[in-house]
This record gives structure tokens, C-alpha cells and sequence, in this order.
């Protein structure tokens, strides 16, 4: 019966800093198993022990969790989307002050208002705020 071919292990080799993969060879003194020569399949790097072998998929750190998505946008329903002074046509932006120029007064984007009207179709709008001239 011949034996298993084993899976490929990938590293990435120190030693020639490539993407490779492990060799195993098993050593015997006479009939007794002593050990196992592990190295490098490109440059035969021998690796002393299993510690020191530089594993490629288990030993790379997660880089994205859960906790790192983006928060989901929050929702508004259409009823206070359609409210809401950052569309309305009495909504004044300024770089200090969101105003409302309806009721002389400050506003944020997402307030919404009892005398919305709705904004024109927003041909000349610019996305952020002007900084002007320094
Ligand atoms: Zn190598």
C-alpha cells in the first residue's frame, strides 16, 4: 500500500523568502523511526524544529474582524427622509453653521421639520462645503 501523499503545507521560506512549501523526510536509524528532516521544497532550507517552521495560512493574523466592518448606515424611513432639513429648500449650509432660513435658526441635517419643503432638483449643488479663499 503506498502511502498518503501528504497534504501540502505552504510556508514562506526565510531563507529564499519565497512561497513554498514543506518537505518531510522521515529519518531512521536502522528500523526506528529518530526523527523527520523538514525543509524547504525550493531551497532545501532544513528547518530544526516545528516551532521555526514559518506557516503561511494558521499563523497569519486575522487582519479583518467583525468588530472592524463599518457600521451599517443608519436607516431613516421615507417619511422623515422626506423631513428632513438637509432637503429642504430653506436648509442653509455654511462652513460654521447649518441654518434653517425659514426659522432663523440652527439646524442639523437630520432634523426634520413640520414646514419641510421640499429642496429643487439639486443641479448646482456641491457635495461638502466650499472653503473658499484662504
Ligand atoms: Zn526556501
Amino acid at each position: 500500500m503506498r502511502p498518503r501523499e501528504p497534504a501540502k503545507v505552504e510556508i514562506h521560506c526565510p531563507a529564499c523568502g519565497r512561497d513554498a512549501w514543506l518537505t518531510r523526510k522521515a529519518q531512521y536509524d536502522g528500523f526506528t523511526k529518530v526523527g523527520e528532516i523538514v525543509a524547504c521544497a525550493l531551497c532545501g532550507h532544513l528547518f530544526d524544529s516545528e516551532a521555526d517552521i514559518p506557516y503561511k495560512n494558521s499563523r497569519t493574523p486575522k487582519v479583518f474582524t467583525e468588530a472592524d466592518r463599518p457600521r451599517p448606515v443608519q436607516i431613516f424611513n421615507e417619511d422623515e427622509k422626506g423631513k428632513m432639513c438637509r432637503y429642504c429648500a430653506e436648509y442653509v449650509v455654511n462652513p460654521f453653521v447649518q441654518r434653517c432660513a425659514l426659522h432663523q435658526r440652527e439646524v442639523e441635517a437630520t432634523d426634520t421639520c413640520p414646514h419641510f419643503r421640499p429642496k429643487p432638483p439639486p443641479e448646482e449643488e456641491t457635495d461638502g462645503l466650499s472653503l473658499g479663499p484662504l
